[in-house]
């Protein structure tokens, strides 16, 4: 079988693969997206269904996907305001929109909402659905799909395939289990979110409300013993167990849809690039959600690549792939830097561990900088502006 040429083969159509093959846009290069899930007769709208997952946009995320032509149709509730604490210690903080002079700190939205928008936008790509890559020799990838098998001979393959790259034997990884899974489910509660967020720190782990649609989307971390307990309780139970947890700042838990977890891991690729492949998003790194960073991060990767894409005389060339690693070297390290210390912090029942944490917290809350640095930092990672 010849293999088919093309310059760009993203192998992932999740929200950073889709991304980037908008980001290609007009650049001139032929794009093929091969996406592992199928379709339904509404086309790829089920490529993430059943993920009941939300995702805090930052700010910047929205400025590049007003670029990418997606922004519009995508249904978010803005978040205004974050209030952060910790269980059982003192110091609290509060970040406005306002600190950082714009409207809203960031914006919620359902993760296979945000992946259906960007699948669905005008591209000129090749999007193939249902189509695994199964395969890849450096040069030539091979993709499974229900007709058979494609071979195609990109100058670039970009893999944007979600985590998996512990699965990778012949790449370097790191790997840190937090011993923490993330439960989520939307819940109601008896006040409305006045589009606040609250990000509340407890010894099994952090615990975040954000405003979405007309309730919370809750992401709850603790032991992974402890959410497997949680998410089989009954509702009544479950509301109970999240109202201790989280307090009377809301009135009471009212309901709560269904639930799901994730284990949670910090797993980075120490060289995200290989002789003519590079990999973007949860691909080359995939963080723990307390910052809400991962997606934003990997929005980025995408950003940076496609506008190196476009002015690069052979993408896939030593040099190209090299000067990728070297564009994304700096937020990539901060980002996940900062996650990491963040779960570090905030995770641990140590009592002189939480003095300070209240003492940081007690600081962020008095020093209008401090705040907008943390802010700014969240809002448009370690490089500004995109
Ligand atoms: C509980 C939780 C909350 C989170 N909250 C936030 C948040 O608030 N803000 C934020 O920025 N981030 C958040 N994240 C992180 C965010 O979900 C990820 O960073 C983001 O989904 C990464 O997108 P991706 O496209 O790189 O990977 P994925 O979303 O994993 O998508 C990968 C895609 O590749 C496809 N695929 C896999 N293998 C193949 C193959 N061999 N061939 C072809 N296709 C393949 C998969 O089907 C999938 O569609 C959160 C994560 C979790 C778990």
């Amino acid at each position: 079988m010849s293999a088919e040429a093309v310059d760009i083969l993203i192998a992932g159509g999740g929200p950073v693969g889709a991304a980037l093959a908008l980001a290609l846009e007009g650049s001139g290069r032929s794009v093929v997206l091969a996406e592992a899930r199928g379709t339904d007769s509404s086309g790829p709208r089920s490529a993430a269904r059943g993920d009941a997952r939300a995702i805090a946009l930052s700010y910047s995320s929205r400025l590049i996907i007003e670029r990418l032509q997606a922004w519009s149709q995508l249904p978010v509730t803005p978040i205004e305001t974050i209030h952060i604490s910790q269980q059982g210690g003192f110091g609290r903080t509060v970040i406005r929109a306002a600190d950082c002079d714009l409207s809203a700190l960031g914006y919620v939205v359902n993760y296979t909402d945000l992946q259906q928008s960007l699948l669905a936008a005008p591209s000129t790509a090749e999007r193939l659905f249902g189509a695994k890559v199964a395969g890849f020799d450096g040069g030539e990838a091979i993709v499974q799909t229900a007709e058979g098998e494609r071979v195609f001979a990109p100058r670039l393959t970009v893999f944007a395939d979600g985590a998996r790259v512990a699965d990778d034997n012949d790449v370097p990884v790191y790997t840190k289990d937090y011993r923490q899974t993330a439960l989520v489910a939307w819940v109601k509660t008896e006040q409305e979110h006045n589009s606040r967020a609250w990000e509340r720190f407890t010894p099994d782990g952090p615990l975040a409300l954000l405003p979405h649609a007309s309730g919370h989307a809750l992401v709850w971390t603790s032991s992974p013993e402890r959410s497997a307990q949680l998410a089989a309780l009954d509702t009544a139970a479950f509301l109970f167990a999240l109202q201790t947890a989280f307090g009377e700042r809301l009135g009471a838990f009212t309901d709560a849809g269904a639930r799901s977890t994730f284990p949670l891991m910090l797993r980075y690729r120490r060289e995200e690039t290989q002789p003519r492949s590079v990999s973007v998003g949860n691909a080359a790194q995939s963080l723990h959600p307390v910052a809400g960073q991962g997606f934003n991060l990997g929005l980025r990767d995408a950003w940076e690549l496609a506008r190196l894409v476009r002015d690069a005389r052979e993408p896939g060339s030593a040099g190209f792939v090299d000067s990728y690693r070297r564009a994304r070297a700096l937020d990539r390290r901060a980002g996940i830097g900062f996650t990491d210390s963040l779960v570090g912090l905030f995770s641990n029942s140590n009592a002189l561990l939480g003095l300070g944490r209240g003492a940081g917290l007690l600081a962020l809350d008095l020093l209008p900088f401090a705040r907008r640095f943390v802010a700014r930092r969240m809002i448009y990672g370690a490089r500004g502006l995109p």
